[in-house]
């Protein structure tokens, strides 16, 4: 057996696409229309994820307005919101580069997916020869569409909190239905529930225990057989080429974060300054036996975030070091991040979006290529 490789899930999508995204927006094309360029998209993304030898792929997520939002509206402008929600709810995140994401605003109940993922899972079966992964988003992103403060009028907060796991939940198993052979849950509010950014209070509320144990609510109703290929992906965010929370300690939230009983983690690490600390941390902190399953960590070897493509040498030895703090047998590899988790994202620093998915292709050639050096090296 050698080390396992995973994608965390999106790419760029193709100007082209954006561009229909915004005409969708403006009236200009129907929901067929835009539904065609993201067919076309979402196939070209799996044949050239193929072409690498991607042993799991995706359809680079291009039928979702974002990874987060995918479930309750159609595009990032809010058209085609769910029921019970408006526009503006709390930041989901402000970047470094000063942009921020707004998540929509929960109004009443009940609350409903309109959308679930293996809607993607079975478009992505028919056109893929690899087997499918998904990615999902957790139920403690979404718990943010409730006020902060306050109630609603006739629907509890724990309410909402009940239908929002039972929504996740049934996302997760219709994933695996449709075929899905892993899903992995998206999990990048985990890092910046420490930030204590005052423009944006919920992260100034201690959050990341009430996170996990809303996680481990939905998580805890799988099977150990399950969890072995439900995972939980950490970043300090990725959206147009820039992050939401690389300066706040890692330690806490990796000293929390295998709590969660999932069977194996995505773990940003190639852009952090000291990846030995961050490898000893996972190495220290992740659980041979997570309530019946062993916790394999993904560590990160590429980033997303730069056109500068790392080299297999370079994967190689991050992973060999990373085997002196993590048990072999628990170690594979990923990406730091997806390649582009919201819809509109012109990736700046890479010049274009179509110039970054050629991009996104070479790195996780070197990623595979690193991982089968590495697995030669250890004698794995
Ligand atoms: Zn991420």
């Amino acid at each position: 057996m050698s080390i396992p490789t995973e994608l965390v899930g999106s790419l760029p999508r193709p100007m082209k696409l954006q561009e229909a995204y915004e005409d969708y927006d403006q009236g200009k094309i129907d929901f067929g229309q835009l539904q065609a360029e993201q067919d076309k998209a979402a196939e070209d993304s799996i044949r050239r994820l193929e072409e690498t030898g991607e042993p799991t792929v995706t359809d680079g997520e291009q039928r979702e307005s974002s990874f987060a939002t995918y479930p309750i509206t159609d595009t990032l402008a809010g058209t085609g919101l769910a029921d019970n929600l408006a526009g503006d709810g709390q930041y989901f995140a402000i970047f470094d580069d000063g942009h921020h994401r707004q998540l929509p605003r929960l109004t009443g109940g009940p609350f409903r997916y309109k959308t679930f993922a293996s809607e993607f899972v079975e478009k992505n079966k028919q056109i893929a020869s690899h087997p499918v992964k998904q990615a999902v988003i957790a139920p403690s992103m979404l718990m943010l569409l409730h006020p902060l403060e306050g109630e609603i009028p006739d629907y509890s907060r724990e309410q909402f909190l009940s239908d929002l796991c039972d929504e996740c939940e049934k996302d997760i198993r219709q994933c695996f239905a449709a075929g899905a052979v892993r899903v992995s849950i998206d999990f990048t509010e985990g890092r910046l529930a420490n930030k204590n950014d005052s423009r944006n209070p919920w992260t100034g509320k201690d959050m990341l225990d009430d996170f996990i144990e809303l996680n481990n609510r939905v998580i805890d109703r799988f099977s150990a057989e399950e969890r072995k290929n439900i995972g939980i992906h950490t970043c300090p965010g990725g959206d147009c080429d820039s992050v939401h929370s690389k300066e706040v300690p890692y330690e806490k939230l990796l000293t929390k974060m295998f709590n969660i009983n999932a069977g194996y983690f995505l773990i940003q690490c190639s852009s952090e300054e000291d990846k030995e600390k961050v490898y000893k941390l996972c190495g220290e902190n992740s659980r041979e036996d997570a309530n019946g399953v062993p916790q394999v960590c993904f560590m990160g070897v590429i980033n997303p975030l730069t056109p500068e493509v790392e080299t297999a040498e370079q994967v190689k030895n991050d992973l060999v070091t990373a085997a002196k703090y993590i048990p072999v047998e628990r170690l594979g590899a990923t990406d730091d991040c997806g390649f582009s988790p919201f819809s509109r994202d012109e990736k700046p620093k890479h010049g274009s979006p179509d110039f970054a998915r050629d991009v996104a292709m070479q790195k996780i050639s070197a990623r595979l290529e690193g991982a089968r050096l590495a697995s030669e090296e250890l004698g794995v």
